[in-house]
């Protein structure tokens, strides 16, 4: 399965925690859906998927906020989506939304585009909360918000909650949940308030004049949630999720399991594992050859001297809206997508003699007769993607990301996660087994009841409560 994600980067205006990548100018709007229009076709799409045999499952429209479009513009993106990629077997099509900005002939008429589900950021409906986070919406604007998504016809959708801001009560908090209930959300992500350098609140905080909420009160405020949502038939299955059975979030469930994802837009990002390691990797391709291309890059989570080689790789579009519409543009990225995607093709359908399409200067991605791996694996021994790498075009910048770094990531998002990860899954996924030392913390943990006693490794309640640390101590 694959995904896609679009990033739309308009604000109505800014909110003092965010630091995500946004512009409040609408007037870009049209330039912007312009090149955006003009990515999505320079994807290289042969069975209307990125991702070569791997069908597009869910589109996500995130952002910034996807709502600030007028329909028409909305319309052409879907047009070319639809033009270019097969998306008639999407299992999942979200958009977030804002209160601000959602009339039921805009939640109408994009629901007629194909979009299945809304991401709406309500946060809270207390007025002082509101004026401190800085939303453009007021407590009764997001009533009214709710009540159109039901009016346009949505069963599914899902409600973004902030807790944890400097002198939130528990009562206000009970308030908010009780008042969320009343619309009966089948989703609800709930974020506890983080401060950022390069926000207004970091600001604030940098100067002395704000005082972040205290961890007693962020761990007892996020177990009011988890219970109050839990009474009322809305499970935890992530450390920021909730969800009535069937109705948890697709697309995201793809990122933390390593499933190919395709960003487009300004500051997106995008992951490609060829196979997306779903056959048996030996341990043997950990060996350490130097990649081509690779030389005195460092690997995340190792040691200068280690070489490893890169089976994944992650692209990441620029923050800012005029590099990205220059890059989108640019026929250089237009060649740089199809070295990637059409190239790594070439593993997949088992050429181990010929150079993979769109690499011409890539003898050396030729699979070794001795490396262990079937052809068909889609798993280059010593290649990665070598010209990707060494040309990628202004503005992108690109990760390898070796075995070790992808397993470091995957106990990550596993133990964030209420099915946990399995241990045989490290090893015949990732090449990596569970070590000496991460055994005996696991033992520790079972022992303290931070992680459940049987296999996958999964946190209880009192886990959840301590996750960051406990996945820091595995990971060490
Ligand atoms: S609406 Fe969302 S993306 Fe925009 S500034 Fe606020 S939090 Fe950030």
């Amino acid at each position: 399965m694959s995904g896609i994600y679009l990033h739309i980067p308009f604000c109505k205006q800014a909110c003092s925690y965010c630091d995500f990548y946004f512009v409040t100018r609408d007037g870009l709007i049209p330039e912007f859906v312009d090149a955006l229009v003009q990515e999505i076709t320079a994807v290289p799409a042969g069975d209307g998927s990125p991702f070569p045999g791997d069908p597009v499952r869910t589109l996500y429209l995130g952002g910034g906020t996807p709502s600030r479009l007028p329909l028409s513009q909305f319309e052409r993106i879907f047009d070319a989506l639809n033009r270019h990629f097969d998306i008639s077997g999407l299992t999942e099509c979200t958009v977030e939304v804002n209160p601000e900005d959602v009339t039921t002939e805009w939640l109408s008429g994009v629901r007629e585009s194909g979009v299945t589900r809304l991401s709406m950021g309500i946060q809270s409906f207390q007025p002082e909360l509101l004026e401190f986070m800085h939303r453009a919406h007021s407590a009764p604007v997001a009533h009214r918000a709710l009540e159109n998504v039901a009016r346009a016809g949505y069963t599914s959708f899902s409600v973004d909650l902030i807790y944890g801001c400097p002198g939130q009560t528990d009562a206000q908090l009970l308030d908010d949940l009780d008042r969320l209930l009343a619309y009966d959300p089948p989703h609800l992500s709930a974020y506890s308030l983080t401060i950022e350098p390069r926000t207004r609140l970091g600001k604030q905080a940098e100067l002395g004049r704000l005082k972040p909420a205290d961890d007693e009160t962020v761990v007892r405020q996020s177990r009011l949630i988890r219970d109050v949502l839990s009474a009322n038939g809305i499970h935890q299955y992530e450390i920021s999720n909730y969800a009535r059975p069937g109705h948890e979030a697709e697309h995201n469930s793809a990122y933390w399991s390593h499933e190919n994802y395709l960003g487009l837009g300004p500051a997106a990002h995008s992951f490609y594992w060829p196979g997306a390691g779903l056959e048996a990797v030996p341990r043997t391709g950990m060996k350490g050859e130097q990649q081509p291309g690779m030389e005195g890059v460092p690997q995340p989570g190792l040691k200068k001297e280690q070489k490893v080689e890169s089976q994944a790789l992650r692209w990441y579009q620029p923050a800012d809206i005029h590099a990205y519409g220059r890059l989108a543009r640019s026929d250089s990225y237009r060649t740089w997508l199809d070295r990637v995607l059409s190239g790594a093709q070439g593993y997949r359908s088992g050429e181990t003699s010929a150079t993979p399409s769109g690499c011409p200067a890539s003898p050396e991605a030729k699979i070794p007769a001795d490396s262990g791996l079937p052809a068909s694996s889609g798993f280059s021994t010593g290649s990665g993607f070598p010209a990707a790498f060494t040309a990628p075009p202004d503005g992108l910048e690109t990760e390898q990301l070796s075995l070790q770094s992808l397993v470091g990531e995957r106990v990550m998002t596993g133990l964030r996660t209420r099915g946990g990860v399995n241990p045989d899954e490290l090893a015949s996924r990732y090449g990596h087994p569970l070590t000496p030392s991460q055994r005996r913390h696991i033992a520790e943990f079972r022992k303290r009841g931070l992680m459940e006693p049987e296999d996958p490794l999964r946190l209880t309640d009192a886990g959840y409560d301590l996750a960051d640390a406990i996945i820091l101590r595995l990971l060490d």
